[in-house]
């Protein structure tokens, strides 16, 4: 019998009468709510650790200390991965292997290498090389904590190594060679922001759908703070003089990544000059047009490449970079006064301690 009334007798079910189904509606949203309550209330958590030669703040929003404490771990412990990969100094970094074999042969490395590498490439292409990692044979020259610069005629001699289209990447293989012995690269100017990606991405992975990863002043903020605003930033006063005028603006940021470069993170004056970190590739010195470039992107990779590059170009060529890349930024130049990409200027709060002038 193909179709026709049933067995009473047969062991197939009869579903339920649909009446039956509030109750169990009723027992399911009952297990949601206990559920949520038995998680607890959403909570800010935050930890901090020296790494990169900085200090790197993670925050993460949690029902769970314990959830956070373990995501935020995760997190470090991805940072710290990618300092061994792309640490200057040490032997076996990529970085160091990469160096080390310039003019030699091509060497294997990592994706994350790749990955920064390829990005670099192309911000060098946006500045037209005013970022360039290549630069790691000039800044070599000059030793910060003790207060050391160059020889004029050091810096001419290195110069000819200083080329970001002689990096050659291969992702085939995958290999990475420089193109002339001597060439060293320096990946100072763009591993933080990719770092801060990274961290974030980790953190996701953990459940984490709220946080803030700060890699000195590389930051990228995802999600919304437990009170549903979002993250505010602080934005460092390049001429600070007290803790009271530390910060010179606060803006919100949500899920985007904000990096700030300054003349005044590493530096030492000497004969009243001011000799920092940022310098530029084609002559080798420090740059003296900005104080500070802040750029906001989506992704902190970029937002750090590109903070460092604007800096070099300076205000007017800066501004319109970062406009034309549709990013938002704000720079401070070398006499003090504020220069803004036009979407923020209504965004940006600045402090009363902050004398800069020229606001907007
Ligand atoms: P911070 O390290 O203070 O966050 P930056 O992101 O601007 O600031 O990075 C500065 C670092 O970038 C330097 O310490 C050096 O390693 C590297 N660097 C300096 N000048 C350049 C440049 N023109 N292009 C690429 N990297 C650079
Ligand atoms: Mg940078």
């Amino acid at each position: 019998m193909k179709y026709g009334i049933q067995n009473p007798k047969s062991k197939i079910r009869i579903p339920s009468p649909p009446k039956k189904t509030a109750p169990a509606l009723f027992c399911l949203l009952l297990i949601a709510f206990l559920g949520s309550c038995m998680q607890g209330e959403e909570k800010i958590y935050k930890k901090s650790k020296i790494m990169m030669d900085t200090v790197v703040t993670i925050t993460v929003v949690s029902h769970s200390e314990n959830r956070a404490e373990h995501a935020i771990n995760s997190a470090f412990s991805e940072i710290r991965r990618l300092e061994e990969l792309f640490d200057f100094y040490s032997l076996d970094s990529d970085v160091s292997r990469i160096n080390k074999h310039a003019g030699l042969y091509p060497v294997t490395v990592s994706h994350d290498t790749l990955n920064v590498l390829e990005r670099a490439y192309f911000v060098s292409d946006k500045t037209g090389g005013a970022f360039d990692v290549t630069s790691g044979s000039l800044l070599a020259l000059y030793d910060f904590s003790r207060g050391i610069k160059p020889q004029p005629y050091s810096i001419e001699k290195r110069l000819p190594f200083v080329n970001y289209k002689a990096v050659h990447i291969d992702r085939k293989d995958p290999g990475v060679f420089l193109e002339k012995a001597g060439m060293l690269i320096d990946l100072g100017g763009i591993v933080k922001g990719y770092a801060a990606d990274r961290a974030v991405e980790t953190l996701k992975k953990d459940g984490i759908r709220s946080g803030l990863v700060a890699v000195a002043g590389d930051i990228r903020a995802f999600g919304l703070k437990p009170n549903g605003k979002p993250w505010k930033i602080g934005i460092k006063n390049p001429r600070a003089e007290g803790k009271d005028d530390d910060i010179m603006a606060t803006l919100d940021l949500r899920d985007l990544a904000i990096s700030t470069s300054g003349d005044y993170e590493r530096f030492f004056i000497l004969e009243g000059e001011r000799y920092h970190h940022i310098i530029s590739p084609a002559t080798g010195y420090p740059v003296r047009t900005c104080r500070s470039v802040s750029i906001i992107a989506g992704e902190g990779v970029l937002a750090d490449a590109f903070a460092t590059g604007v800096f070099v170009l300076g205000p007017e060529k800066g501004i319109n970079l970062i406009e034309k890349m549709g990013f938002s930024g704000l720079i401070i130049d070398q006499e003090g006064a504020v220069h803004v990409t036009s979407d923020i200027r209504e965004k940006i709060e600045f402090e009363k301690t902050f004398t800069g002038h020229n606001k907007g």
